[in-house]
């Protein structure tokens, strides 16, 4: 998936989404349209149509479209949480609606479909999950019936229940996953096709300003040239095919609201005064509710834009981490949003107050696309594969590179990234030994280890790119080279302790002892050890955050 748009182009369309969309949504509006849980329909379908046509970035040029990638639709997904999800969610749903066209649509299905989006801005919707098929989507139940002329099947009747559908009940254009006779299928529906209707949108806890709705199929028609692919039971691996991309959009979700939260926290407490002094100015204060906080984003980000990277590179649809940066990305938004409440005090718990609700929207964010215990599984599941494949050297390997890292670039704590890695490899390796995995909960909780361990290489990567330049064009530059390499020392230094306690924890834990001989195995003083130096990095973050010095 190679981009089209240069630097200046996404620069330019990330201005405009900005002042496009902030001028329209004041943060009034915002607080007004969660307030009356309203779906400002027609300022979405400006996002989509002549007002933005935000729709062609992720459009192929041949289609119309600016051919952007997966780095492009990473930033513009960001920029648009920061602003408001519910909305964000609206322009998403459109996105992935159109992603099984995309993938699994034949050559002149996509000229017809994505030529259509790109032109006319239709609002689409993405039918996937069911009442009774949630994570589980190999248990749907809609059922596409072919219908026979002359012995060919000239059309399908599509009768089922969707659930949750994002612009359910607003959209143009939905992509439907139904049970055909050779398998679960994507179908095209266009609204109004008699049978198609919607039920009334579901009142949730937040992005209120987003429809979700049930989407009801009863008997509904559709030709078979809309059949995606026009080759029955590839639903699924379509499916797949497209989570590494998606997930990122989701994880860009997740530190958009984070960042969005936590910036008011950083505002607030430069002029909210307590016992003489601002908050801003109380260790006690920022070294819990805003500096890990901000790491952890960071983190976040470092891995997705690695992965967009990669991805755009064309190295593989790489699910694992999509899922990676989807679990770590959307959990340190949660945390960070719910610190940023707390550090509002009182009146961070009132509707008045914007993190109330972003806490609210990025809730959703560990649920949607995958929850984060599914992706704990996808996480954990994959790398295990690796861990066997090269006898329990996969980590090993990783931690070396850091190794190497760390000898040209010691300030960027990739030796205590590397200790972490090492200790990942260890922790899998008794797993194995001692067959822990058959524990679910054992093969959950290393999913998020790996996670900790792998975004903590990633930023330790990503302050040596800033160091030496060679930051991708299109990445963003909000702290200097000195800051991420103090925030890759924290992050390090937490992702180790944290490999190797947990670690060990959950390894005696499922034996009922501690295996002889494990904390040495993982290095555990020599971790201890690093965290030498934690609250001077992090005062360094704290200076750099409120521009001291
Ligand atoms: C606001 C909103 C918008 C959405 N938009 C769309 C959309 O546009 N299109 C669409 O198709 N879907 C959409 N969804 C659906 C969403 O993707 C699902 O809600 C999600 O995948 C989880 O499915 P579920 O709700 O059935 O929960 P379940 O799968 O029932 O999960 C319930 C809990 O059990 C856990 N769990 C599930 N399976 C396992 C397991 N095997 N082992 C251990 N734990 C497990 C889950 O992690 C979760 O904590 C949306 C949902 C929401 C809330």
């Amino acid at each position: 998936m190679t981009s089209a748009i240069d630097f200046e182009t996404l620069e330019m369309t990330l201005d405009a989404v900005r002042e496009y969309v902030t001028d329209a949504l004041p943060d009034d509006r915002l607080l007004e349209l969660d307030e009356r849980d309203e779906f400002p329909a027609e300022l979405v379908k400006e996002l989509l149509g002549e007002g933005l046509g935000i729709q062609l970035v992720f459009i192929p040029l041949e289609y119309g479209g600016m051919g952007g990638g997966a780095f492009d639709v990473y930033r513009v997904c960001e920029q648009m949480a920061r602003i408001d999800l519910g909305v964000a969610t609206g322009v998403l749903a459109t996105f992935l609606g159109s992603d099984p066209i995309r993938v699994g649509g034949t050559a002149e299905q996509q000229a017809h479909w994505m030529s259509r989006l790109a032109e006319e801005g239709l609002l689409m919707a993405y039918g996937a999950t069911e009442p009774a098929a949630g994570s589980d989507l190999g248990a749907l139940k809609t059922h596409a019936d072919p219908v026979q002329s002359n012995g060919a099947i000239e059309g399908y009747r599509i009768s089922g229940a969707k659930q949750w559908i994002s612009n359910g009940g607003f959209a143009d254009l939905y992509s439907i996953l139904a049970m055909a006779p050779g398998g679960p299928s994507w179908f095209v529906v266009e609204a109004g096709t008699e049978g198609l209707s919607h039920g009334k949108p579901e009142e949730k806890h937040g992005i209120r300003a987003s429809n979700t709705a049930s989407v009801l199929l009863d008997d509904v028609y559709v030709p078979a040239a809309q059949l995606l692919g026009e080759v029955e039971g590839q639903g699924l691996i379509q499916a797949q095919r497209v989570f590494g991309y998606t997930r990122l959009m989701v994880a860009s979700f997740g530190i958009g609201c984070g960042w969005a939260a936590l910036d008011r926290a950083i505002e607030y407490s430069k002029e909210r005064v307590q016992a003489g002094s601002p908050l801003s100015e109380k260790q006690g204060y920022t070294h819990k509710l805003i500096v890990p906080h901000a790491v952890r984003l960071e983190a976040g980000r470092a891995y997705i834009e690695h992965t967009a990277r990669r991805i755009d590179d064309g190295e593989g649809i790489l699910n694992t981490e999509g899922a990676i940066a989807k679990y770590f990305s959307t959990e340190a938004g949660n945390a960070a949003a719910d610190a940023a409440i707390q550090a509002h005090g009182g009146y961070g718990y009132t509707r008045e107050y914007m993190v109330e609700k972003i806490k609210r929207d990025v809730r959703v964010t560990t649920i949607y696309e995958g929850t984060s215990e599914i992706m704990e599984m996808t996480i954990a599941r994959d790398r295990w594969q690796e861990h066997l494949k090269t006898r329990g050297e996969f980590y090993h390997d990783r931690a070396k590179e850091l190794e190497q890292l760390h000898a040209g670039r010691p300030e960027v704590g990739a030796d205590t990234a590397a200790l972490a890695l090492h200790a990942m490899a260890e922790v899998m390796e008794r797993c194995r030994l001692a067959r822990l995995t058959r524990n679910q909960h054992v093969l959950f909780r290393l999913g998020e280890l790996i996670a900790w361990a792998e975004c903590a290489g990633s930023l330790a990567m990503r302050a040596r790119d800033a160091i030496e330049n060679t930051l991708d064009a299109k990445a963003d530059r909000r702290f200097s080279a000195d800051t991420l390499c103090a925030m890759a020392r924290v992050m390090a230094r937490d992702a180790a302790l944290r490999v190797a306690t947990e670690g060990l924890k959950l390894v005696a834990g499922a034996q009922n002892e501690t295996p002889a001989g494990f904390a040495d195995a993982l290095h555990l003083g020599e971790i201890l050890q690093t965290q030498a130096g934690l609250l001077s990095d992090m005062g360094a973050v704290a200076d750099a955050i409120y521009e001291r010095n």
